[in-house]
């Protein structure tokens, strides 16, 4: 079982507050795609080793490619793997960028998921998020997207903006229930190093919004979604029954997955690789058959860390089931921190799983950061 996520870098604009890899030059595209599909066959062994059963377009901005181009990149990989037991396809997406034709020709592809970055229903807000698109293009690019036969569609919803009162936030989350969306994910907003919003929360023009008002706002959303029939299956993940992201769910769960594109990161059971986090040095890498990723084994003590923060994350838990392959002291260290975060009445166990109370859920990270070995020496 294993999943291919591709990168595409390009995004017309740079929104106030996003610190994935992308770069607002378009000259580049069809030396992207064509390094894109050397990366491909550079790791054919991958793709006639494994069942690939997911295949995530994310960015940047997928959809400033063309249809295509997709299809091309697609071509590439059949040329190695039949796809045959393939689940989920799925393809980032922004509102401007939705038309009639252009989704059909990814239904046409066999695009089965789209995920779109909605962020908000206020064309205040977007504005101030340099989004290009407003509210009602946001609204008409779902109604095309259902229309034209997207049955699994989720949407990205920010909160915790600073100028966001909570009237609006809740205004944005029964637009998201009543817009028939399949599935949500809503992220808090945070303040990244080299984005605009990180120079302006230093230099006083932005303020992190309190605490209170951050979990008032989880609170509301975890509330409303569940009464509208969605599962809470991650932190910032909410779905209709069974249409849990498969791709993301892999990740969550350990699985491998290759990655393609400049900045992509790789797993492969037992490694890590990460490509360059430059689109011109990754095509020129590729076209000069130079090294283009770093790669590292993981340690027993970053495979420990990443099992937890993936596993209490979800609605799953931490299976620790999971433990038994690693060192004494490991797991020493997490029964003792067990019986801590239990006394606390932070986290419960369930089956074998060690879960996030649903009252903890926004102290999440906080938890998981308690259960990480550090090691010392
Ligand atoms: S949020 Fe999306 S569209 Fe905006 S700059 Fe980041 S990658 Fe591009």
């Amino acid at each position: 079982m294993a999943g291919i996520y591709i990168h595409v870098p390009f995004c017309y604009t740079r929104c106030s507050y996003c610190d994935f890899y992308k770069t607002t030059d378009q000259q580049f595209k069809d030396e992207y795609i064509k390094a894109l599909c050397k990366e491909i066959e550079l790791n054919r062994s991958f793709l006639l080793n494994e069942d690939i059963q997911t295949i995530y377009f994310g960015g940047g901005t997928p959809s400033t490619i063309k249809v295509e181009e997709i299809t091309v990149i697609i071509k590439a990989i059949k040329k190695h793997s039949s796809l045959k037991h393939l689940q989920e396809f799925t393809l980032e997406i922004n509102p401007d960028d939705v038309s009639d034709e252009y989704i059909g020709g990814l239904v046409d592809l066999g695009v089965d998921r789209l995920s779109m970055g909605i962020q908000s229903f206020y064309d205040v807000h977007l504005r101030k998020m340099n989004r290009r698109h407003n509210a009602k293009q946001a609204k008409e690019a779902i109604r095309i997207a259902k229309e034209n036969g997207i049955t699994n569609l989720s949407i990205d919803l920010i909160y915790g903006l600073p100028y966001m009162t909570f009237e609006e936030w809740e205004r944005n989350v029964q637009m998201a229930i009543e817009s028939g969306v399949q599935h949500i994910s809503a992220y808090h907003l945070t303040f990244e190093k080299g984005t605009l919003y990180y120079d302006y929360l230093k230099k006083g023009k932005l303020q992190e919004v309190p605490e209170e008002s951050s979990v008032k706002q989880f609170d509301y959303l975890v509330k409303e979604l569940s009464c509208a029939g969605f599962e809470h299956y991650e932190i910032s993940n909410f779905s209709l029954p069974g249409l849990e992201s498969k791709h993301n769910s892999n990740y969550w769960t350990g699985q491998k997955y290759l990655g393609l594109g400049p900045s992509a990161h790789a797993f492969d059971g037992k490694n890590r690789s990460w490509n360059v986090r430059d689109v011109r040095k990754y095509i020129t890498a590729l076209e000069g058959n130079e090294t283009y990723f770093e790669k590292e084994e993981l340690k027993e003590i970053d495979r420990y860390n990443e099992l937890i923060m993936l596993g209490l994350r979800t609605k799953y838990g931490f299976n620790m089931s999971l433990l038994d392959g690693f060192n004494t002291t490991i797991c020493t260290f997490f029964n003792k921190e067990l019986k801590r975060q239990i006394s606390s009445n932070n986290v419960m166990l369930e089956d074998g799983f060690c879960k996030v109370a649903d009252n903890r859920k926004m102290i999440t990270d906080r938890i998981i950061s308690d259960f990480f070995f550090v090691d010392e020496d």
